[in-house]
């Protein structure tokens, strides 16, 4: 198609134009408003914003983070810090690895004296940063709480000013680098990813996660976790023993109705599970379905439907 000589003239024109329109309409760079603060417990406290839920621990001189959502969503999670404490943030621990968990890091870094993790968070992170920009890498967890024999269990105590943070590696899980973080003095524990409530449970096989492994670490903590103990989850509102003794047993009967039918693909489970008897978790076609539940849950699949 021949394009008029007007219309390429007018288009050559308007181009510098647009790109200058467009660079002065950049948006001034502000913190994006969508973090929510929760009092959880004295001092202890849940913000909510986009990918993992945070904790905030505050002691008597420090303030201690449990993960950061993503790089971007920094400068606003750092406002919602400010609405409670001013005090600085001395340690920020990982969950795990994955991106809505540890995406701040990179920027936190700079501010705190230690970012805590499980050596397997290290090591994958370290690997994802290779294929990265030197510019872009950075955030890496500098103190590494136990090994990278995916079976071993390991413990850190960390004794800041007036408070104990206890953190609990059980082995494989939702990753291969889970660890959980309590409060024992206000009865608080963040769960990272090991516990979604409100949408079905991601095992990630690819990092090193295990149904049968989340299985038995939600049976594990329900049997010593104390009434009244308050828990943050992964992902949903934060809730207690009701609900985790709740999440054991759906663990539980998904394992069992995988065991009772052995000759049916996970198409086939899904179909005739009794999904309405678990109404707190639902499925998300784009992330984790009951058919890949079920297929994870039976050892075949990696947790998730295939990302676009
Ligand atoms: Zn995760």
């Amino acid at each position: 198609m021949r394009v008029p000589a007007a219309l390429v003239l007018a288009l050559a024109l308007a181009a510098p134009l647009a790109a200058h329109a467009k660079h002065q309409a950049a948006p001034p760079a502000e913190a994006p408003k969508i973090h929510k603060v929760e009092k959880v417990a004295e001092n202890v406290y849940c913000i909510f914003g986009q990918g993992g839920n945070i904790g905030l621990i505050v002691t008597t001189k420090h303030a201690v983070l449990i993960d950061d959502q993503f790089e971007r969503l920094v400068p606003g999670l750092l406002e919602a810090v400010h609405t409670v404490t001013d005090k600085p943030i001395k340690y920020l621990i990982n969950t795990h690895g994955h991106p809505d968990h540890v995406g701040g890091n990179v920027v936190l870094e700079k501010q705190v004296s230690a970012i805590i993790a499980h050596a397997n968070v290290r090591k994958r992170m370290v690997l994802a940063q290779a294929k990265l920009d030197p510019a872009k890498q950075g955030g890496l967890p500098e103190l590494a709480l136990g090994s990278e024999d995916t079976k071993e269990r390991a413990r850190l105590n960390l004794h800041l000013d007036d408070a104990e943070i206890h953190l609990l590696h059980l082995g494989p899980g939702h990753t291969d680098g889970d660890v959980i973080v309590g409060i024992p003095s206000v009865l608080v524990m963040h769960m990272g990813d090991l516990f979604f409530l409100g949408m079905l449970p991601y095992i990630d096989v690819e990092s090193g996660g295990s149904f049968d492994g989340l299985a038995a670490q939600i049976s594990s903590v329900a049997s010593w976790l104390p009434e009244g103990a308050r828990i943050i989850p992964g992902h949903g509102p934060v809730c207690g023993r009701k609900e985790l003794l709740r999440y054991r047993d759906f663990l539980q009967a998904v394992q069992a109705h995988v065991k009772a039918n052995p000759a049916k693909d996970a198409a086939a489970l899904a179909a005739s599970f009794d999904r309405t008897a678990w109404p707190e978790w639902k499925p998300r076609a784009d992330f984790v379905t009951w058919e890949t539940l079920f297929s994870v849950a039976s050892g075949k699949g990696p947790g998730r439907v295939a990302r676009p």
